[in-house]
This record gives structure tokens, sequence and C-alpha cells, in this order.
């Protein structure tokens, strides 16, 4: 579904001149769930960046099914985020002082569904993370697993092909952390391919290959059996 050709990403110009990313190659298929290990400093949220086209690499080609993405214009590619992708980050990146219902509607809102609708559909997607019950809630007036929930409520009630997860995980304690992995792992289940980078090898472990980057480079890549 995805394929990354030759992607290099370099920041600066001259002497200043840093390559982070070499020559990435990278297929994806549909219905994978992948974990990007590594490093600090390795390349990793620049590479699940570009995945997001948050980023634009410098060279190499990146493809989604049949679209070249370095062809399309900003415009496109806001289209192919707010359609084909969703995100989660470590730090939920909720609204403040904006209820679950709420923050669940924001991407529906920018898809132009009427306000009844997106009540139906954010409602349904708190459901299925659990929040049924918390549909009126400030993310203040949540725990962080809970915040969690809703951001990945906020990606799924589009449903995107794609799930992207920066550090998912990272601001959670275990028990917590691995009851949101099980969360992801039941949209992977649905047919969610799923692109997370994570430091934890038990939070990589519930993927089904692990990218191992160093120094811009994929090192390394271990297919999980489950
Ligand atoms: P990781 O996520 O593995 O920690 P990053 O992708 O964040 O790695 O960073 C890889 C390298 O690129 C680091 O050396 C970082 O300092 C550098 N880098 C990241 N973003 C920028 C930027 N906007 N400008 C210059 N250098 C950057
Ligand atoms: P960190 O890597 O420090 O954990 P985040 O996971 O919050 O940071 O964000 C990862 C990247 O995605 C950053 O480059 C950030 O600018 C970008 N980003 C964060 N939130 C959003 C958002 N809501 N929409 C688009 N880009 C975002």
């Amino acid at each position: 579904m995805i394929s990354l050709r030759n992607i290099s990403k370099v920041y600066g110009s001259g002497d200043a001149a840093t390559t982070v990313l070499h020559d990435i190659n990278l297929e994806i298929e549909e219905g994978e769930f992948v974990a990007i290990m590594g490093p600090s400093g390795s390349g990793k949220s620049t590479l699940l960046n570009i995945l997001g086209t948050l980023d634009v690499p410098s060279s190499g080609e990146y493809i989604f099914l049949d679209t070249q993405i370095g062809s399309l214009s900003s415009d496109q590619r806001a289209l192919f985020r707010r359609y084909i992708l969703g995100f989660i980050f470590q730090g939920y990146n909720l609204l403040k002082k904006t209820n679950s219902l709420e923050n669940v509607e924001m991407p529906l809102i920018y898809q132009g569904i009427d306000s009844k609708e997106r009540k139906r559909m954010a409602a349904e997607a708190l459901k299925d993370v659990g929040l049924e019950d918390r549909l009126y809630y400030d993310p203040g007036q949540l725990s962080g697993g809970q915040q969690q929930r809703v951001a990945i409520a906020r990606a799924m009630v589009t449903r995107p092909k794609i799930l992207i997860a920066d550090e998912p995980t990272g601001n959670l304690d275990t028990k917590r952390g691995h009851e949101i992995m099980e969360l992801i792992r039941t949209f992977n289940q649905q047919g969610i391919t799923v692109i997370m980078v994570t430091h934890e090898d038990d939070i990589a472990a519930y993927a089904s290959r692990t990218i191992y980057l160093r120094d811009g480079v994929i090192e390394k890549e271990v297919k999980h059996v489950s």
C-alpha cells in the first residue's frame, strides 16, 4: 500500500546541511502493523512525519497505492491526511476546555459533515474506545489513558486507512499503556494499517514487524510471530 523509494531528508543547507534519513526503502502492506524503533536522533520522527505527509522528503519517492505523494499540492496532501490518515501523539493533543464529544467531532467539521451526524459519529467512536460515559468531560477531567482514548476516537472517527502513532504510550504507566495497545490492536485487526514509533520493546511487540533505524538508515527489520 505504501512504498518509500530512496527517501532522504536533509535539514539545512551548505555547511550546515545534515542528512537525517539516507536512502530509505520501505514497503508497507495494507493491514500491517509496523513499529519503528531506534535511538534518539536516529530519524524516527522524521520518517513518521514524512509517512504522515507532515514533512516532505528532500529526495526519493513516496507512493501510496497508485499516487505519487510528491506530485500532490499541499492542499491535496491535506486531503490525504484528512481522509486516509489518522494521527495519535504521545501528548494526546486534545483541545483544552473542550469535551470529548467536541474533540472527536473536530475532524468531521473539516469534512463538512452536519452537526447531528457529527454528534452521532463522535458518540459511536467514543463508545468504541469505552468512553460512552465520558462524552461531556473535558481533557482536564480525564486520566492520561482516557485522554489517549479520546485521541484514538478522534483519529478513528473518519475511518482512516492508516493510523500513525507517535509514541502513543509514552506518557502512560505500563498497565494503561498496554490497554491502549490492546485498543490499537483491535483497530488493526479490523484492517487498519498501523505505523507506530516507540522506544519500548514490549510495546513494539504488538506490531507484526519492527524497523530499527540508526543514524538515518534502516539497520534491520524483525518480523514478529503472533
Ligand atoms: P528521533 O525521532 O529518532 O529522535 P528525529 O527524526 O527527531 O529523530 O531527528 C533526527 C535528526 O534530525 C536529529 O539529529 C535532529 O536533531 C534532526 N532534526 C529533526 N528535525 C530537524 C529540523 N527541523 N531541523 C534540523 N534538524 C532537525
Ligand atoms: P513529540 O515528537 O515531541 O512527542 P508529537 O508527538 O506531539 O511530538 O508530534 C510529532 C510531530 O507531529 C511534530 O512534528 C508536531 O509538530 C506534529 N504535530 C503534532 N500535533 C499535530 C497535529 N495536531 N496536526 C499536525 N501535526 C501535528
